[in-house]
């Protein structure tokens, strides 16, 4: 079984996102992004609906915390063409079947959010294609 500690479903997960910093765009959508994706994994795993259990909360806080310090910030490219590299190995296994769980959900649940997600990641397409031509 997961180990869930109930205590921590009541923490907000929108304490964790309230801070108005001069943040990238697209730092802050990948964390909208995030937060969405583990509601919707924890809510057809867990059965949490509101707010996310301890372990997925544990996971939206360090996902969110590497968004910030991402070394690519505005050149961010979305963090599942980024391979999740700046991940420890414990967190990126459970992120992994968390976002390729709630990915292609993104679309139905939360179409705004997915289409910018899909936007972003065709745009890193292209950056990328043209960094690899440079190099
Ligand atoms: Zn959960």
């Amino acid at each position: 079984m997961v180990n869930t500690e109930k205590h921590d479903c009541k923490l907000s997960r929108h304490n964790s996102i309230k801070k108005a910093t001069a943040e990238p765009k697209i730092i802050q959508r990948e964390k909208t992004m995030v937060d969405a994706m583990i509601l919707i994994y924890c809510k057809n795993h867990h059965g949490y609906s509101d707010v996310s259990c301890g372990k997925c909360f544990e996971l939206g806080v360090y996902a969110k915390s590497r968004l910030e310090n991402c070394r690519y910030q505005e050149k961010k490219p979305v963090c599942g063409r980024c391979g999740l590299t700046c991940y420890n190995v414990q967190n990126k296994d459970y992120a992994e079947s968390v976002f390729n769980y709630a990915g292609p959900r993104m679309m139905f649940q939360h179409p705004m959010l997915g289409l910018h997600h899909f936007l972003d990641a065709f745009r890193n397409n292209n950056q990328l294609k043209k960094q690899s031509k440079k190099v």
